[in-house]
């Protein structure tokens, strides 16, 4: 097959690559119906955490099992599967806390910007769709991978509730589903915190109530003004810059929640700093198998339409146009087809 490398910076090739099997029993091996470039895809596409040598690119993934290893007792070929960018065995104890993606078993998926993908620990890392859904459905279905996913943790582990008043700081993929998801849990008012027009205006139509463009202190100033000087009950850091995380614990009320769902870079807290601001603080790579079932069920039902974030559909094969327009901020985020 022909699979997505990242040889160095800016440096994405789609070349001729071995075929994944099925290596381990607890295996399966998909055909993949739709792939995508992530936002954590581009800082080793811009030198930065850049690996050593030619890496395997993708890590967000929905498709048809076309084949499984030998222990793995309920996914079944010719299921359309989700699953998410850490394969869990969703037995052990810290999956059964419910964070999957410290999994004492956990292993990175990648390669999924390729028509094939060999998955590990098959049958608690997938989730299989009620049938083999229609084309439209796909591009929701496989934001439930990683960037719903992620956006849902971030809404959770910030404690939105009915009513809440909420901000989100990132406007990204990961922080538009983050306003869907404050939405979908009740929240009254949805501070997104964009200068960009095309993502404010989807960021709107997700349930965003009001938009901030702007940033840093300006930005905690904005908040502060609008929920009479006491900041927000829960603040979604999406991004995972110091300053997006200074300003999320700056405009959190005291008692508020911020939660941080952005692979930090340079992001340093002081103890002083923390212990007067007087905030909970919850996050890290989002455990999306816990709420892989309670996605798939809105998407499906036609509830939610998280799949508008992607914004440009590209061939597969021209995935390195899928790296440059979102590096360059063309696109919010790109689906490529197989
Ligand atoms: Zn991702
Ligand atoms: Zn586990």
């Amino acid at each position: 097959m022909r699979g997505t490398m990242l040889y160095g910076p800016r440096d994405v090739r789609f070349e001729e690559r071995p075929d994944p099997t099925i290596i381990e029993p607890t295996d399966a091996l998909l055909r993949i119906s739709a792939a995508c470039v992530c936002g954590s895809d581009l800082w080793p596409y811009r030198g930065i955490d850049a690996p050593g040598q030619p890496t395997p690119m993708g890590h967000e993934y929905c498709g048809i099992v076309e084949e499984v290893g030998s222990a793995v007792k309920h996914i079944k070929p010719g299921q359309f599967v989700v699953g998410s960018f850490f394969a869990s065995d969703n037995t052990c104890p810290n999956c059964q806390f419910g964070y999957q993606s410290s999994c004492m078993h956990r292993e990175l998926v990648g390669g999924a910007q390729a028509p094939w993908l060999r998955v590990p620990l098959a049958d608690g890392t997938l989730v299989a769709t009620p049938s083999v859904p229609s084309d439209d459905l796909i591009p929701s279905l496989l934001t439930a991978s990683d960037v719903l996913g992620t956006g849902w943790f971030a809404a959770d582990a910030a404690n939105v509730k009915p009513g809440s008043t909420v901000v989100v700081i990132g406007d990204g993929a990961v922080g538009l589903l983050g306003v869907l998801s404050a939405r979908q849990m009740g929240a009254e008012r949805i501070i997104a915190m964009s200068r960009n027009a095309p993502r404010q205006q989807l960021a709107r139509a997700f349930g965003a109530t009001d938009v901030v463009a702007e940033r840093g202190d300006e930005g905690v100033a904005r908040i502060m003004d609008m929920t009479n000087g006491l900041g927000a009950d829960s603040v979604l850091e999406c991004v995972g810059t110091q300053e997006a995380m200074q300003q999320a614990i700056h405009c959190t009320r005291k008692g508020g929640y911020v939660s941080y769902v952005g692979v930090p870079h340079g992001v340093e807290l002081g103890g002083e700093g923390l212990f007067f601001a007087h905030v909970h603080l919850h996050g890290g790579p989002a455990p999306v198998r816990r709420y892989l079932p309670e996605l798939i069920d809105p998407i499906w039902h036609g509830k939610i339409n998280p799949g508008r974030v992607f914004d440009l559909q590209l061939p597969l094969a021209q995935v390195a146009e899928g790296y440059r327009a979102m590096d360059e901020r063309r696109a919010i985020k790109v689906l490529l087809w197989p």
